[in-house]
């Protein structure tokens, strides 16, 4: 909010007043990480979906995939049904908690190398640099009015982010269909409205965030700066500015005498290089994603003046504390939130390995008949139906022993299958990775019944594994 009072009383209010950050081109140490990461991560986005994996046949083969039509998952040889979607929610967990742990040791790592927002944007900036040129120019330029020349740079800088954003976009849809095929059919006209609808979507939110929302998508509508906080203490890595050496600050003076100043010129060069335009020399703030830039920066302008490096620091508050009283370096990796963070994702990650070691490949769902509960029959016994649902999840044909238990003397039948042994054993043969339904009938003596309800188990073991799923329902009759 801005307020003038010096204007004749009348108070002139901006809610918000953008200023645009023209981000200066900076080479150093953390610069060179941030184009690794943003190399190795957009590698990792657009190859994972081409690597293969064999399952064997009439199974996909992409390693990473989203069957939606098939309702299943894979990553590589594990396989998520829709049932098992749990594991996707161990799966946020251990991802949320080592999130933490990293914030923990190394402060905003994440958003500064590695956050989507900040690998697509600096690829954005680069390509805006190829056509407009670096800080000065571009600011110069959108300072003129309006020329051929300008609008082609601009429309060149453009076509080549709808590309990339394009791209981004179709590698999303990739991770739903099968991705050589997916890319063909792109190419050629023939994918799916879906697919096109993605990119098109997808490259969008791609193209507007990374060019034109930029340090906005950080400062006002990322929500993980807001409690980020709480991971922090002082023995994580933030970026910071260290006052007791740079101040007083002030321009250099040929004959100036360091030992009797502050080590920073004031050449803003921090500023400049800031990719959210702020001033890191006024303190810890929100908006500083922590990419280490500024200290690139600072670091070359110390070079040049021969001063030591680190007036802009990636250093733990206790460091840095004991660095300003020439004390040895003071780093504690080992601490009790450390140690807590570690200690969660061992156990979440135990649980889902446990689980997933111990998958059953088999699922059995009863349905009882309702309308009629039960049916007496001439003789005097009663009949109930049921629908048994058998999930199969293993890509061969497999065979089900079916047996009863809990009401004496209770027969069965199954229709279309042979009840063997008295009516009292039914084979149920299930299909490869398939669901198979079976109308069963089971008829018990009226004198057997507990009441209007006893309780009834349908025993199925696999024959080939000898495994036994118990499923409890129960057996409907008449009042005693
Ligand atoms: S202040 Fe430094 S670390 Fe923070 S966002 Fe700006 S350049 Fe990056
Ligand atoms: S780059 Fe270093 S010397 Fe220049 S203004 Fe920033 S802190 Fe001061």
């Amino acid at each position: 909010m801005n307020s003038d009072p010096a204007c004749g009383g009348k108070r002139k209010q901006a809610l918000y007043e953008y200023k645009k950050v023209y981000p200066r081109k900076v080479y150093g140490t953390f610069r060179k990480l941030k184009w690794a990461a943003v190399v190795v991560l957009l590698a990792i986005w657009h190859l994972a979906p081409f690597l293969r994996w064999d399952r064997g046949p009439g199974a996909p083969d992409q390693a990473i995939l989203i069957d939606m039509a098939g309702r299943r998952a894979y990553l590589y040889n594990i396989e998520i049904w829709p049932q098992e979607v749990y594991y996707l929610t161990g799966l946020l967990i251990l991802a949320a908690i080592g999130l933490f742990f990293v914030t923990a040791l190394l402060g905003r790592v994440w958003c500064g190398f590695a956050c989507w927002q900040t690998v697509y944007t600096d690829l954005f900036v680069w390509i805006e640099e190829l056509f407009e040129g670096d800080r000065n120019e571009r600011m110069k330029r959108d300072g003129q009015p309006t020329s051929v020349g300008k609008l082609l740079r601009k429309a060149g800088k453009n076509v080549v982010w709808a590309a990339v954003s394009l791209l981004t976009g179709l590698a999303f849809a990739l991770y739903f269909q099968d991705a050589y095929q997916g890319v063909r059919d792109v190419f050629t006209g023939q994918a799916s409205k879906a697919t096109y609808g993605f990119m098109v979507l997808f490259g969008g939110f791609c193209w507007l965030l990374a060019g034109y929302a930029r340090e906005q998508v950080c400062i006002y509508m990322c929500p993980w700066p807001r409690f980020q906080a709480a991971m922090f203490d002082e023995d994580s890595l933030v970026v910071s500015y260290e006052g007791w050496r740079g101040e007083p600050r002030g321009h250099y003076k040929k004959g100036h005498d360091f030992a009797e100043r502050g080590h920073c010129v004031d050449c803003r060069l921090c500023v400049h290089v800031c990719p959210t335009g702020i001033d890191i020399r006024n303190g810890s703030q929100l908006a500083c994603i922590g990419c280490a830039l500024c200290v690139d920066a600072c670091n070359s302008v110390m070079d040049r003046f021969g001063l030591p490096r680190g007036l802009i620091s990636y250093d733990s508050v206790d460091n840095m504390a004991a660095r300003s009283k020439g004390l040895p370096p003071r780093i504690r990796l080992i601490r009790g939130r450390t140690i807590g963070y570690v200690a969660i994702m061992g156990l979440v990650g135990s649980i889902m390995l446990y689980t997933l070691l111990n998958r059953s490949t088999t699922e059995v769902n009863v349905l009882h008949e309702r309308s009629p509960l039960y049916v007496t029959l001439s003789d005097g016994s009663i009949r109930n139906g049921y629908v048994f649902k058998v999930l199969n999840m293993v890509r061969e044909t497999r065979s089900f022993e079916l047996k009863l238990a809990g009401v004496e003397g209770a027969t069965f039948s199954a229709i279309g299958l042979p009840t063997e042994q008295d009516g009292t054993r039914i084979v149920l043969p299930v299909a490869p990775d398939a669901v198979a339904d079976f109308q069963v009938f089971v008829t018990a003596r009226r004198d057997a019944l507990a009441g209007k309800r006893t309780d009834l188990q349908f025993l199925l073991t696999d024959l080939e594994t000898g495994k036994t799923i118990v499923h409890k329902t129960m057996f409907a009759g008449p009042e005693q």
